[in-house]
């Protein structure tokens, strides 16, 4: 699937949930083999590359902040979400939905709680602190330019010099500055237009 010019986000979800819905087959049953590393090995990155391509990232960005980017909970909290449901359902007066709803917030306080521990991502933290807000919110979908942003793995000069794609770090324009996300979208005076 192309980065530039693929089907929107919206299209890359809805063909990632088939991919989410194969590999979650019975996860309420098998959740505790996740923890397992041999297993881990195997779903992790089947799911992180779901992830990638909904956001039409660079391979290179970790799957933490790549959850976060694409809308899409971790592995582990949707398996722990799906087996609370299984063992909720039946035993409680609640209607499935109320249900769900209350399961969601509880997934996205667990998937808050490993975000803001987490030691990945942390250009992507600063942009996206609030989980839930992103999560949650009615617009803006992203695309290949705008993941470059918010993950900071993208065609600054800073990261392409890091895989020797560049003889230099440094701006064009900048003289001695690092061209890295930040100083692309907040300080370039090359993006001036651009940016007001
Ligand atoms: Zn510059």
């Amino acid at each position: 699937m192309p980065n530039v010019g693929g089907p929107k986000q919206k299209r890359r979800a809805l063909l990632s949930s088939v991919v989410t819905s194969v590999l979650t087959y019975g996860i309420a049953i098998w959740v505790d083999a996740l923890t397992l590393q041999k297993s881990q090995r195997k779903v992790a990155p089947v799911y992180r590359l779901s992830a990638l391509r909904i956001t039409s990232a660079f391979r290179t960005v970790s799957e933490d902040a790549v959850c976060v980017i694409a809308g899409v909970l971790p592995i582990g909290v949707l398996a722990e979400e799906r087996r609370s449901l299984y063992r909720r359902r039946g035993s409680t007066s609640m209607s499935a939905e109320e249900l769900k709803t209350e399961e969601r917030q509880s997934s996205l306080k667990r998937w808050q709680q490993s975000w803001d521990a987490s030691i990945k991502g942390r250009w992507t933290y600063r942009l996206i602190s609030k989980v839930d807000r992103w999560f949650n919110r009615n617009h803006s979908a992203v695309n290949y330019y705008l993941t470059q942003m918010l993950s900071g793995h993208g065609c600054f000069r800073a990261y392409l010099y890091k895989f020797k794609y560049e003889d230099s770090p440094e701006c064009l324009t900048c003289s001695g500055v690092k061209e890295d996300a930040e100083h692309a979208f907040f300080a370039c005076p090359r993006f001036d237009t651009q940016r007001w």
